[in-house]
């Protein structure tokens, strides 16, 4: 009996090491797993550093390549195209004037009452609808048709059969991709960008287009203004405070412009404007620098992308890609290790972590994370993951966030740098606080800046940062919301050709 026991004994005695062994050996192949996580954690951070130092290389390749592009045609990554936008709204501007939005992810139709004093804005409608997928990609005809036939309906709804519609009426029409613009009111598109990809219409007149659609619906309207986002929103930066000199979009794109001295756009010369400056569109989106911090993320994204090779700035910044930065980062996590679990199918599926999601998990302050854990689960159906895990995830959005946030505010600072207001002696010049420096306002748009507070946070800090306390508190940010659109029905008001207390009046 006693050495029966004593078996037993040693049997359980052995079984319970061999169990420990175990034990012991997964905690230290989980300790593995765990140390390479935060080594790629490491990696990730180490290359999306944005030091000061770093920022203001940024800044200085921003400025010299935005001479280059204003020297000549194909000088710079960056296009620094011609707007013929030579006055910006006053607060003078007086009648109803309507407008089109069409930019990336949603598409706007509005109706805009001007006061005629003081900037006011007397009422305003706006219709936000999202352009079907279908439309990006198809003909140009069937983009055209929808957007006359909506705004076709919402005059309709607006006016309800009254006399005025018979009138003619001037739109402004804002188009958010590159263009060479001959007048302020016709433009050629150069190439598409943000996922929109209709063959048949790069090289064509976009105002002409739209005519010709408003023309089959039977509408009786003229589009005076032809402008990019950027553009109208600085319009109505304007509008609003005449100290605004740039404006700049954060949404599914990021791009700027900003008012330039005509003399300094050597590739404009002879052309002269009554105000002697031009509101130069920079297609920012795809400035490019050596200064930039690359990682393999950003390496594959683009290669993956439908434009490769362009728009580098774009896809570091925007919307459209933050989200995916973010996956990428996770799927190799998952397959390096298994703290993520099996690798899911929708892990692996390209853009099905969206930048919204990204903003709700990196600004998840519950203490379990469970706003992260839900997204995990629901957009990429990654289950039952640990805090740590979670904690995990909100730091790498935190990581992505941040460089994009401060890569942007480098590129305000370089405009600003271009036009002498960033306290610095111009191009050439040291830094200097001893300069009488002026109020700066720029107009900035978009729904990342719009919704996404640590985005912001992140882009004001990084502002502070470069241009030093004393003069930063002489620029102002301004959120501009709904600037593209109502912006465009202030420049057809500044552009109209009718007389507008008789015509446009309502
Ligand atoms: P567009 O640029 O298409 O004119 P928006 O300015 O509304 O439109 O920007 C839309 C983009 O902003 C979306 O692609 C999305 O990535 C981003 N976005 C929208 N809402 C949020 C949010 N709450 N947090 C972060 N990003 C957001
Ligand atoms: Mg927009």
């Amino acid at each position: 009996m006693g050495r029966v026991v004593l078996g037993v004994a040693v049997g359980v005695a052995v079984a319970a090491c061999a169990v420990a062994a175990v034990m012991v050996g997964k905690r230290v192949r989980s300790g593995n797993k765990w140390r390479r996580v935060v080594g790629l954690l490491r990696e990730l951070e180490e290359a999306c550093e944005t030091t000061v130092g770093r920022l203001r290389q940024v800044v200085d390749a921003m400025a010299v390549e935005m001479h280059a592009g204003l020297a000549s045609e194909g000088g710079s990554k960056l296009k620094m195209l011609l707007t013929f936008v030579d006055n910006l709204p006053t607060g003078c501007e007086k009648g109803t004037y309507y407008a089109l939005d069409l930019g990336g992810t949603n598409f706007r139709v509005l109706r805009v009452q001007l006061g005629g004093e003081n900037s006011s804005i007397v009422d305003q409608d706006v219709q936000r609808q999202r352009i079907p997928q279908h439309l990006m990609t198809g003909t140009s005809e069937d983009l055209f048709d929808f957007i006359a036939l909506s705004l076709l309906q919402f005059i309709e709804r607006k006016e309800n059969g009254s006399e005025q519609s018979k009138q003619m009426r001037e739109l402004g029409f804002t188009f958010s991709f590159p263009m060479k613009q001959t007048s302020v009111s016709s433009g050629i598109l150069i190439k598409w960008t943000k996922g929109f990809a209709i063959e048949n219409m790069v090289g064509q007149e976009v105002a002409g287009c739209l005519q010709q659609a408003l023309a089959r619906r039977g509408l009786n309207m003229r589009v005076t203004a032809l402008v990019n986002d950027t553009v109208g929103t600085l319009a109505l930066g304007h509008y609003y405070d005449a100290d605004t000199v740039a404006a700049v979009i954060i949404g599914t794109g990021t791009n700027a412009c900003y008012l330039e001295r005509i003399d300094a756009i050597i590739k404009c010369q002879g052309h002269l404007t009554t105000s002697g400056g031009m509101v130069v569109n920079m297609e920012w989106g795809n400035f490019w620098s050596s200064h930039l911090p690359r990682t393999s993320y950003d390496i594959e994204l683009d290669a993956g992308s439908p434009n490769p090779n362009d728009q580098g700035f774009e896809k570091m910044i925007s919307g459209m890609y933050l989200g995916d930065f973010v996956r990428r980062v996770i799927l190799k996590m998952s397959q390096e290790t298994d703290v993520f679990g099996p690798i899911s199918s929708k892990l692996l599926e390209p853009f099905t972590l969206s930048t919204p999601s990204v903003a709700a998990m990196h600004e998840d302050d519950s203490p379990e994370l469970t706003e992260v854990e839900r997204i995990l689960k629901h957009d990429l159906e990654i289950q039952d993951v640990s805090l740590k895990v979670r904690k995990l995830v909100l730091k790498i959005c935190d990581v992505v966030t941040r460089r994009a946030a401060r890569l942007a505010a480098a590129g305000i600072v370089g405009i600003l740098k271009k036009i002498g207001r960033d306290g610095s002696g111009g191009i050439a010049g040291g830094r200097r606080s001893d300069i009488n420096i002026r109020r700066t306002v720029v107009a900035i748009e978009g729904s990342l800046y719009a919704e996404y507070a640590m985005f912001r946070e992140y882009l004001h800090e990084a502002l502070n940062e470069i241009l030093g306390e004393d003069i930063a508190q002489h620029v102002v940010l301004r959120l501009t919301e709904d600037g593209p659109g109502i912006g465009a029905a202030l420049l057809a008001a500044s552009q109209s050709t009718l007389r507008v207390d008789s015509v446009q009046q309502s």
